[in-house]
């Protein structure tokens, strides 16, 4: 599904020398190379302050602490994502509202949140599934009638652009009132291991969560809130500040494979190709995700998987119908479209080093399959 090595080997010398670096200065722990990454991720995003911490789970775990968001609290989001983004708002015991997305962007459905809002309801989680932000212009106005916060789930899509009907562009992950993100490996801005962020251009708020990614200190052995321990290593932000200089190509590098795809699937109508704005850079493709129609995607997942061609679902069970998730309150009517969904897609390998004669062979296979 991704290519590390291939990438690795591009910048391997940019890279190793500056983790030696890091290993001489024995600066492990909050050395430069974090401050230095966090001002440059600060001015790429064009967000007045990113806080690193260990991973994107904790990013958003981080965020809804700092809101100061309370047992009980009501948080809407998505029932197509990852479970990263329910499993944080049970642990810290708000109370999950999973909706159901649209059946063409894949993101939240604005309308299904409108439903869900109730006098308890605190905030709204939008994700950006596979790479294309939410509708945050319907979602912040939401938000703001019903005096709401917003958390951005970034995890997939740092580096793309918000287009406002407007015409004004912004990054993901600077519109709501906090976001977060993952360097996974795997995400379109990876390092070698795990971290993760948190954005947001509050000040008040970066302030609360600077303390409490740092158990809850705002001065030496003074704790003043319950905190958390959630660092980004010097040794990952000097990786990723290599790698941020290259994410613009990196991203383009997808979009490339994308449209190569979308070449390739033009006029199957066994195959929905991901939805596209016309756009620059709106959609950054952490996945290339496929609805299969009239087919059986099963099938074809197992025939990819014996031609040697990696491939995904994701993701295979609605988050309200996970045993962890399942809320007596929930309606199966009101899930029609992640009912569908899972059943439909399929992620092909999408990454920065895909080449013509790999995306011949994977379209072509696909192809010969749905056609048959
Ligand atoms: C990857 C991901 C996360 C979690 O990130 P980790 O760094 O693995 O904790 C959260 N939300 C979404 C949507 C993700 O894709």
């Amino acid at each position: 599904m991704v290519d590390l090595k291939g990438q690795y080997s591009k910048i391997k010398e940019a890279v190793d020398d500056s983790v030696l670096e890091v290993l001489d200065s024995t600066a492990y722990i909050n050395g430069p190379k974090v401050h230095e990454f966090q001002k440059n991720l600060e001015h790429y995003l064009g967000v007045k302050h990113v806080i690193p911490c260990a991973n994107g789970t904790d990013a958003l775990q981080i965020a809804m602490m700092g809101l100061g968001l309370k047992p009980g609290d009501e948080v809407i989001t998505a029932d197509f994502t990852f479970a990263a983004t329910v499993e944080v708002i049970a642990l810290l015991q708000l109370t999950p509202v999973l909706v159901d997305v649209d059946p063409v962007t894949f993101n939240i459905d604005v309308d299904a949140v409108k439903k869900a809002i109730t006098p308890k309801t605190k905030a709204i989680v939008p994700v950006h599934l596979f790479g294309m932000c939410a509708n945050m212009e319907a979602i912040m106005s939401i938000a703001e009638d019903h005096n709401l916060y917003v958390i951005e789930d970034n995890a997939q899509a740092i580096g793309s652009n918000y287009t406002y009907s407007d015409g004004r562009k912004v990054k993901a992950g600077t519109i709501g009132h906090v976001a977060s993100t993952s360097f996974f490996p795997s995400k379109n801005l990876g390092c070698y291991g795990d971290g993760g962020a948190i954005f947001t251009n509050n000040d008040d708020l970066a302030h609360t969560i600077r303390g409490i990614v740092n158990h809850g200190m705002y001065e030496r052995y003074h704790h003043d809130v319950v905190g958390v321990n959630s660092r980004l290593d010097s040794i990952q932000a000097a990786i990723l500040d290599i790698k941020l200089k290259n994410l613009d190509s990196y991203n383009k590098a997808r979009l490339k494979a994308a449209n190569a795809y979308d070449d390739a699937f033009k006029g199957n109508e066994n195959i929905v190709t991901p939805f596209r704005e016309p756009i620059e850079n709106s959609h950054v493709f952490h996945q290339y995700t496929l609805r299969i129609l009239n087919s059986d995607r099963d099938a074809l997942v197992k025939h990819l998987n014996e031609q040697g061609i990696p491939c995904g679902v994701y993701y295979p069970i609605p988050l309200h119908r996970q045993k962890a998730y399942q809320d007596s309150r929930y309606n199966e009517a009101d899930f029609k479209v992640t009912n569908q969904l899972v059943k439909e897609v399929i992620s092909l390998p999408m990454h920065t080093e895909l080449d013509d004669e790999q995306i011949e062979f994977i379209t072509s296979t696909v192809i010969k399959f749905v056609n048959s």
